[in-house]
């Protein structure tokens, strides 16, 4: 920090994103991000023309995108809100729902940013442990007089809460913000989205990263009532109005026009996360149940961090984090099948090599 910095950022730990790395080539399983490029439809439609009309600033309200979601998703645009990654919705989210009168509560093993986004804009918080086995009760935040924020799926662990689960807490906070980030809610899991037309509390956050192959456009929405997409509508106004790119925008309109390549692709990582929970399992790892892209393991023989470089060192990238209560766990993105072979491979390499 610079002598010239705020000092209300002095305590501030920003979020650590999962390596990039350029140097080489690795079976990168690290970020859940899809295997799969983005459909031949995305590519033709970013190649149409709207590289050509760069000179001219997107659409702020992002019309043609919002309407094309909302249709998908049996609402209004006026229930659709547009960010540069759901990550950035959050931000948005944070910024407009959250403060000193109006703290927020979030499991205490759950999406790393936020914390950071709590501590960014001066927000108490509350980490509610999950129970054993990374179990999240709902009963833990019902009634709770905070906003909530739950990721469902939850991240790391893979796990979700069915859909009757959501609704008992955003039924029993009406005077607080429930926020379901959903990035995960492709791969086998149900989506409270419906739940919108009930409940003015609910926001639903998706993206575009993971299931739709567009991590590198930044894409995220959120879908609730018209009230809570206005706050958030302020708020990006009053940071960034032309926050969806024109070739963003272009290419997730003509994603929502592949849904048949999407869903093939899911299916297969569907396929690639049971066979690898399978693999493991026989090696005698302990895996968690998972509805996501990823599964969160733990090897009896190598401890995590150790087993994480050895896996670095023979070209293969996963998640794992330096926080005691999961310092034992990987989090391992599914790939295609020959990627989950090779990251198979390499595990059993390392297990013959620990004896
Ligand atoms: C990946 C992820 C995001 C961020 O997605 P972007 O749209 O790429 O910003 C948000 N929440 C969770 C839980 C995620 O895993």
């Amino acid at each position: 920090m610079s002598r010239y910095m705020s000092a209300r950022f002095e305590k501030l730990e920003a979020y650590v994103p999962g390596e990039q790395p350029q140097d080489m080539q690795y079976v990168k399983l690290n970020t859940n991000e899809s295997p799969y490029p983005p459909a031949p439809g995305v590519l033709a439609a970013v190649n149409a023309g709207e590289i050509g009309r760069l000179n001219l600033y997107p659409d702020p309200e992002g019309r043609a995108l919002r309407e094309k979601l909302a249709e998908r998703y049996g609402v209004e645009a006026d229930n659709v809100f547009l960010a540069n990654g759901s990550d950035e919705l959050l931000s948005f989210a944070f910024m407009a729902f959250c403060d000193g009168e109006r703290p927020v509560a979030f499991p205490n093993i759950s999406y790393g940013f936020y914390p950071v986004y709590a501590n960014l804009y001066q927000v108490p918080y509350t980490e509610i442990p999950l129970k054993e086995g990374f179990i999240l009760d709902p009963a833990d935040y019902c009634g709770l007089h905070r906003n909530i924020v739950i990721a469902n799926p939850n991240a790391p662990t893979g796990r979700a809460v069915p859909v009757q689960g959501i609704e008992e807490i955003v039924r029993t906070n009406p005077d607080h913000v429930v926020l379901v980030d959903e990035a995960y809610i492709n791969f086998g899991g149900e989506s409270c989205l419906p739940l919108i037309q009930k409940y003015g509390n609910l926001l639903v956050c998706q993206t575009f990263s993971k299931f739709r192959s567009l991590a590198g456009g930044r894409l995220g929405f959120a879908v609730a009532d018209q009230g809570l997409i206005a706050d958030l509508e302020k708020i990006k106004y009053s940071t960034n109005s032309y926050n969806i790119n024109r070739l963003t925008a272009a290419a997730a309109l003509a994603t929502l026009d592949s849904d048949s390549y999407y869903a093939d692709n899911s299916r297969k990582i569907q396929e690639n996360r049971a066979y690898t929970r399978l693999e493991l399992n026989k090696l005698g790892f302990e895996t968690i149940p998972s509805l996501a892209n990823f599964i969160f393991i733990r090897c009896p023989q190598v401890e995590g961090g150790a087993l994480y470089r050895a896996l670095k060192a023979r070209g293969v990238l996963v998640r794992h984090w330096d926080r005691a209560e999961i310092s034992d766990w990987l989090r391992v993105t599914i790939g295609t099948r020959e990627q989950m072979d090779i990251f198979l491979d390499r595990i059993r390499e390392i297990l013959k090599e620990a004896g």
